[in-house]
Formats: structure tokens, C-alpha cells, sequence
């Protein structure tokens, strides 16, 4: 009783400084219990976070929702808040330069859904599946697939447009891999049918559902790994990764080389422990790209314990754009499946029946080209035209290899929301392709809902854009990249002082010491802290998308010119951070998350 008794008195007090008269806070007082809703234990905007030109206020909801003066004045506030952040905005690979409100607007007021298999009609009619096998077809030519999808011809692609972004796609690939090596089929459930028919002899019908048996091929006994497949990828990749590892119980080598053969590491840190991912080139220093030996040492250790290996290659890493070359890669590693016996894997989905298997890969290798894999291809168009003198390495289909690859909408495209590109070959999916008695399944889509919309905003997108006009885009922000990079090296000489400015050749970004928060808040810039030559510096990176010009480099520029632009950094490790590593030591360590840099912040 006297806990409540002093929120009400903290509501009461603080019930001054709302400007709406019936906050949600006060809901359940003036409602005398009618309104059956919880109440706020302390102010909203007093402990979130301060929002420069916001006020927090004007954006709390109330039960009577705000008079239209008060929601057009929030809405006014919002437009200008966000108008002035995507004016100075060059810190993320997302494109601001969208114009899609003209032609599009009038589907905001459609629910357009394709949940679903893109390539089955279904029922919820009311989607735009039609468009989406348009867009998918698009980036199958543009990869290198074999198109369009047909269910019988196994080496045609399959995909679909993603809901969320590469970060779904890099799940999609995760999933659809380790299923793939820890033999998983889908089947058509034979007996289904006679079940029905069966049930429904007391009278009552009966439907009889499609059902599909979800099935594991059991190790033999010669090799117990056969079926337990372990995860590669490098030190510069995307957070998702690690979090996928987690949501979908993957082992990575450092987890399985740590619990199984925790002295024998074939590459081992100073201190003797496995590496947590695989090094990338001169590490922290370096370009950014998998160390490729690296790879094959670590790769072999476990392929002759006769693992099944999948591999996340990155194709535009997100803190520093590096190409993994995925072609080089392959090459050094398939000598080594060949050696292990994980090229052509029989696999026994019947084991009733011996006659029954499947031939599939020991290895799965997914591609996260979350921005390259969307631009990339042109800038090969553009070298065969001898109009810029580098492209990057092979990553596509073209490479037999890859099985599968994601891709972001929001980024090179500049779709308004979250949204991208998974696609495979119908042949990687999860259902024996050759036995007719087994009809399979499509594997599904991992969410069950799915924009509609973008479909039609990737759509809209490559309709207005012809390859040449992506080519000059390409080209365009390649050159933006080299001239901010010039930039930021003539101010270190005007300063005289060492700015760590880098860029990865071919990258859109260019990566420098990070300035003070308000510079950081202006330009949207992205940090992240990396440890060279023994020392921990704090980075922030730019990326040159389409919306990108010289002027806002110039006014970056500018900024970073003037006085205590660049603050020495604490370094040391937070109070937090040091629990955590504290809590953590005595038990076993599963996974390394990490929780700041990479994107995230
Ligand atoms: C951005 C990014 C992701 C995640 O993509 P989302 O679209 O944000 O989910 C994954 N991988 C890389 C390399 C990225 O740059």
C-alpha cells in the first residue's frame, strides 16, 4: 500500500511538467479503476535518453490520444528532426536519397502481404508475390543463377525478399547450411492420408493437412561428427553472426576447438587459446578481408576430424567494406573437402531403406554481401569497360561453391525500411531431389508474414535504375570514396597530427579517429573501438552512398578542422564491461558477443 501511495505522489509531483492533460501516466487515477491499464513508475522523459531538437513530451500518448494540433505539432517537430539528420548523414552504408513517395504513397493505405512461399499463390490474395518473383529474378541474372525458379530443375535458384535485413538473410543462410550438413530433410508424411481416412470413419470429416516429417540422417559409426557441423568466419564480421550462432545452436570453431581440443590449436593466440573467429588479413591493421591460410589451417583441423564446415564469407564487411575473396577461398578449401570426403556426402534419409540417399556437399558456403552484393556487379560491369581499374573478386553463383547469399535493401538501394535478399539453388533445399515417392516441400520462409511493400519498393527501384545508370552510381561513389579519403589525409597534414585515416581499396568508407560526440550526433557516424599494434583506438567510419556529395564531405570536413574537434578518449575498460568479463571468467565461454562496435552503435 505505501509503495503505491508514493508513485502516486512521484506521478503527482511530476504531473506539472506533461503537457497533455491526461497522461498515460495518470490513466488509472482518472478512469477511478475502469480502464484496465498499468500506470508509470516514473516519468518517461525524465530517464530516457535526451533527443537534440525533440522534445520527448509533445510525443507521449495519452488515452484520449492528442488533439489534432498536438499531433500536427509532434508531426512537424519529427519532419524537421529528421529532415536535418538526413541532410549531414554519411556514418551508415544506408542510402538517403529516396523517391518513392510520389508513385508509392497510395499503398500505405494497403496491408500487402506475402506470407509464404513467393512462388505458391496462397489465399491471402491481397500480396505482391507477382512483383517479388520479378525482383528475385532480377538479382538471380544479376548473380549469376540459373533462372527463373522452376521447383523441377534443381539447379534454378530459389529466394525471397526479406522482411527484416541481411541479418534474417545471414539466418536464412545459417539455417538452411546447418541443416543442410546435419542431414535434416523435409518429407511428405506418407501416412498423412490414411490417418484422415482412418480418424474419419466415426462420421466426422476429416481434412487431411499437408505434413511434412522433419528428419535427421543418423551418424554412422565411423564418423560421429558427420553430421555436427562447425562455423567459420572472420574477425570483421557483422554482430548478426554471432547472434545467429546462438539463436540457431551452431558450434563455432572456437567453441568446439575450446571444449574438445583446447591445446591444440593449429593457429593459437599469444596466450595459447583458440582465435575467437578467423583472423582477417595484418588483423586489426589490415584491409579487413578473412586471412584465407588462416582459414584453410583452421578449416583442416576440423575437416579431417570429419566435420561438415560452413563458412560465412563477407562481401563488404560492415566497419571497414572489405571483399572477402570468396573464389581464392574456395580454391584453397576444396582440395581439402576433396582430402576428407566432404564433397559428395551420400546422406541416408530412409534408414528402412539403404537404397535411399541424398549427395550433397560436407560444406556450405554463405555469402553476407548486405551492401556488396548489390553493387558490386556493377563496378565488374564498369572494369570490363575499362572504366575503373579495379573490380572485386568473384562472389556469386557464377563460383560453384556458394550456396547461398544475402543482401540489404536499405542500403545500396535505399528502401525506406529494413528489408533485402536471400537466395539458394532449389537443389539446397531441404527435400531428396531425385525420388518421385517423396514429393518434398519447399523449405519455407523463415517469417510468416512478409512485406508486401517491398517488393514494390525494390521493384520501383530497378525499373527507374537501368544497369547504366548503376554503373554511373558505382562510379560515382567510388570516386567519392577516394576523394574523402584525400580529404581527410590533407587535414591530417593541416593538423599535424595522426588522424588513422584508412580506406580499404574499392570500399565506399573511409575510416578515421573518432571526433566529439556532437560531431558524431551530426553526421550520424558510426564508431567502433579496434585494437592496432597493442593499442586500443577508437574509430568512426563515413560511407559514401548516393545521397552523398562533395558538400557534405567539405562540411565534415570543416568540422573536424576546428578546434577540439578530436578529444583524447578514455580507453579504459568501463565498470559494466569489466563485470561482465569478471562473471565470465570461471564459467565456460559459449560465444563472444559483441555488444558495442561492428555497426552497432
Ligand atoms: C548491415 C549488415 C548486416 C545486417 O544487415 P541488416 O540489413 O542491418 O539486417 C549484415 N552484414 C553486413 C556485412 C552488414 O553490413
Amino acid at each position: 500500500m505505501s509503495a503505491t501511495n508514493e508513485h502516486q505522489d512521484r506521478n503527482s509531483e511530476n504531473s506539472e511538467n506533461n503537457t497533455g492533460e491526461s497522461s498515460l501516466a495518470q490513466a488509472s487515477d482518472r478512469a477511478n479503476g475502469e480502464l484496465t491499464v498499468s500506470r508509470s513508475v516514473q516519468e518517461p522523459c525524465q530517464i530516457y535518453p535526451e533527443v537534440p531538437g525533440i522534445d520527448c513530451n509533445s510525443f507521449q500518448l495519452s488515452p484520449d490520444g492528442l488533439t489534432p494540433e498536438q499531433r500536427h505539432a509532434a508531426l512537424n517537430q519529427l519532419y524537421k528532426y529528421e529532415s536535418r539528420q538526413q541532410e549531414f548523414f554519411i556514418g551508415y552504408q544506408t542510402n538517403q536519397k529516396l523517391d518513392f513517395a510520389e508513385d508509392l504513397q497510395q499503398y500505405l493505405n494497403f496491408h500487402l502481404n506475402n506470407v509464404g512461399d513467393p512462388f505458391t499463390s496462397g489465399n491471402l490474395t491481397v500480396n505482391t508475390k507477382f512483383i517479388e518473383r520479378a525482383v528475385l529474378d532480377y538479382y538471380a541474372s544479376l548473380w549469376n543463377a540459373r533462372w527463373p525458379h522452376d521447383p523441377q530443375d534443381k539447379e534454378s535458384y530459389w529466394g525471397y525478399v526479406l522482411t527484416m535485413g541481411s541479418t534474417e538473410g545471414n539466418l536464412c543462410g545459417m539455417w538452411n547450411g546447418r541443416d543442410y550438413l546435419a542431414g535434416k530433410f523435409l518429407l511428405d508424411d506418407p501416412d498423412a492420408e490414411a490417418e484422415a481416412k482412418k480418424a474419419s470413419e466415426d462420421g466426422r470429416p476429416r481434412s487431411i493437412p499437408r505434413r511434412l516429417i522433419y528428419q535427421q540422417a543418423r551418424a554412422t559409426g565411423e564418423n560421429p561428427n558427420a553430421y555436427t557441423p562447425v562455423a567459420f568466419f572472420s574477425e570483421d564480421t557483422h554482430y548478426s553472426l554471432t547472434k545467429i550462432m546462438r539463436t540457431l545452436e551452431i558450434k563455432t570453431f572456437y567453441e568446439l576447438g575450446t571444449e574438445l581440443y583446447p591445446n591444440d590449436c593449429p593457429i593459437p593466440e599469444p596466450d595459447g587459446t583458440w582465435p575467437k573467429e578467423v583472423p582477417s588479413e595484418d588483423r586489426n591493421d589490415g584491409p579487413g578481408s578473412i586471412d584465407i591460410k588462416a582459414l584453410a589451417v583452421l578449416v583442416e583441423f576440423f575437416a579431417s576430424r570429419g566435420y561438415p564446415i560452413l563458412v560465412c564469407f563477407n562481401y563488404g564487411t560492415t566497419f571497414k567494406g572489405a571483399y572477402d575473396d570468396v573464389e581464392e577461398a574456395g580454391q584453397a578449401l576444396m582440395p581439402i573437402f576433396e582430402t576428407y570426403g566432404l564433397c559428395q556426402r551420400e546422406v541416408y534419409y530412409d534408414p528402412a531403406d539403404p537404397s535411399k540417399y541424398d549427395i550433397r556437399d560436407g560444406f556450405w558456403f554463405h555469402v553476407d554481401g548486405a551492401l556488396g552484393a548489390a553493387y558490386m556487379p556493377f563496378v565488374e560491369m564498369a572494369y570490363n569497360r575499362r572504366q575503373i581499374e579495379q573490380r572485386g573478386p568473384n562472389f556469386d553463383f557464377r563460383l560453384p561453391f556458394v550456396h547461398s547469399i544475402s543482401m540489404s535493401g536499405h542500403k545500396w538501394i535505399g528502401a525506406p525500411w529494413p528489408c533485402g535478399i536471400y537466395m539458394t539453388k532449389t537443389k539446397f533445399q531441404l527435400r531428396p531431389p531425385d525420388d518421385p515417392e517423396y514429393l518434398g516441400s519447399p523449405d519455407t520462409t523463415f517469417a510468416g508474414s512478409r512485406n508486401g511493400f517491398s517488393a514494390i519498393i525494390f521493384w520501383d527501384y530497378l525499373a527507374k535504375n537501368s544497369y547504366e545508370a548503376q554503373i554511373k552510381k558505382a562510379l560515382r561513389t567510388e570516386e567519392l570514396a577516394r576523394y574523402a579519403y584525400q580529404q581527410l589525409v590533407n587535414l591530417e597534414q593541416r593538423l599535424g597530427k595522426d588522424l588513422w585515416v584508412e580506406y580499404t581499396p574499392l570500399s565506399l568508407t573511409v575510416r578515421f579517429k573518432q571526433p566529439n560526440d556532437e560531431i558524431v550526433f551530426k553526421y550520424s557516424l558510426s564508431c567502433e573501438e579496434l585494437y592496432v599494434s597493442g593499442e586500443k583506438r577508437k574509430y568512426c567510419h563515413i560511407y559514401m552512398m548516393a545521397h552523398v556529395t562533395r558538400e557534405l564531405i567539405h562540411k565534415l570536413i570543416e568540422d573536424l578542422d576546428k578546434y577540439n574537434a578530436f578529444p583524447e578518449h578514455n580507453l579504459g575498460i568501463s565498470e559494466p564491461q569489466a563485470e561482465i568479463f569478471a562473471a565470465n571468467n570461471a564459467m565456460k565461454k559459449l560465444s563472444h558477443v559483441p555488444h558495442t562496435g561492428r555497426g552497432f552503435k
